[in-house]
């Protein structure tokens, strides 16, 4: 069975000008294979439509991982969730789905002292949410006040919050190393307002609750914000050894047993 001619420059231009690249690259070799097996139309089209849609979703989850920013080489699968027994594989594989949460705004909120693997279970749980189809932003969040500043200055920064909206989920990595100068402006505690029940954070901090005050302009402020992230919130205490502190004793060979995280630690770094 042989097809009719066709003008196949003018189905090149089409399929540019229609923006379906994957149909234009694999239709040749699909038309020649559907003549030669003879498939239906029905069958070429199909199969030809959910190549470029599967093309399209790829595509579009590259884009949303390059927007993401998230931290290199952090995943879930090189996680090893056995040294922090407070976080289990199944909760987090539940966090990742995303719709229990993401949809109503709820928070996720991550405490231990340095090195316990905030930074890299936060980014790896940004990383599985993109995969799913979410948008995520991670951030240190000193680096996003000071952009939110600058957009108070230039009188934009009810526009620079409302940008922030198209990321479902905005990962505010150590929220606690906000410096006093950074904490005189309230843009964070905007920030904050603006997203209670609408869009989901997950904060990484050092210090508890308790310790907050440096992060806001006062401490009634500081109540407030809390008590809007905490509203919905699931938080993880990973109070553990350090993991960058058990790897460099590991790599030094036997020595002192490792000791037990005390509360103390929360505040050391
Ligand atoms: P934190 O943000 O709590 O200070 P990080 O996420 O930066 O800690 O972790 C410090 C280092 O240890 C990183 O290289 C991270 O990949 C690694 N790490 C921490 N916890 C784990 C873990 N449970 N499994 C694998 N790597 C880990
Ligand atoms: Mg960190």
């Amino acid at each position: 069975m042989t097809s009719p001619a066709i003008d196949t420059a003018r189905l090149t231009l089409a399929l540019n000008e229609l923006r379906l690249p994957a149909i234009k690259v694999l239709w040749p070799r699909f038309a020649e294979q559907a003549d030669k097996e003879g498939w239906g139309a029905a069958r070429l089209l199909s199969a030809l439509v959910e190549h470029e849609l599967a093309e399209r979703d790829r595509r579009r989850t590259e884009r949303h991982l390059a927007q993401a920013r998230l931290l290199p080489g952090k995943t879930l699968e090189t996680f090893d969730f056995a040294t922090i027994p407070m976080v289990s594989k199944a909760h987090v594989n539940a966090i990742t789905a995303g719709d229990s949460w993401i949809g109503k705004g709820d928070n996720i909120l991550l405490f231990g002292p340095p090195g316990v693997g905030k930074s890299h279970l936060s980014s790896a749980i940004g990383l599985a949410l993109v995969e799913n189809g979410y948008r995520v932003l991670f951030t240190r969040t000193t680096d996003l006040v000071q952009k939110l500043q600058q957009a108070r200055r230039d009188l934009i920064l009810e526009s620079a919050i409302a940008k922030l909206d198209k990321f479902h989920l905005l990962i505010l990595d150590d929220i606690a190393y906000v410096t006093k100068d950074q904490a005189e402006t309230s843009v964070l505690f905007e920030l904050i307002s603006a997203r209670y029940e609408r869009r989901s954070m997950l904060i990484t901090a050092n210090k508890p609750f308790g310790a907050w005050d440096a992060i806001f302009p006062d401490p009634a402020m500081t109540l407030a914000a809390v008590d809007r992230l905490v509203h919905h919130a699931t938080i993880f205490e990973m109070t553990v050894e350090s993991y960058r502190r058990k790897a460099a004793e590991r790599a030094k060979g036997p020595g002192r047993p490792p000791q037990k995280a005390s509360p103390a630690d929360m505040t050391a770094d």
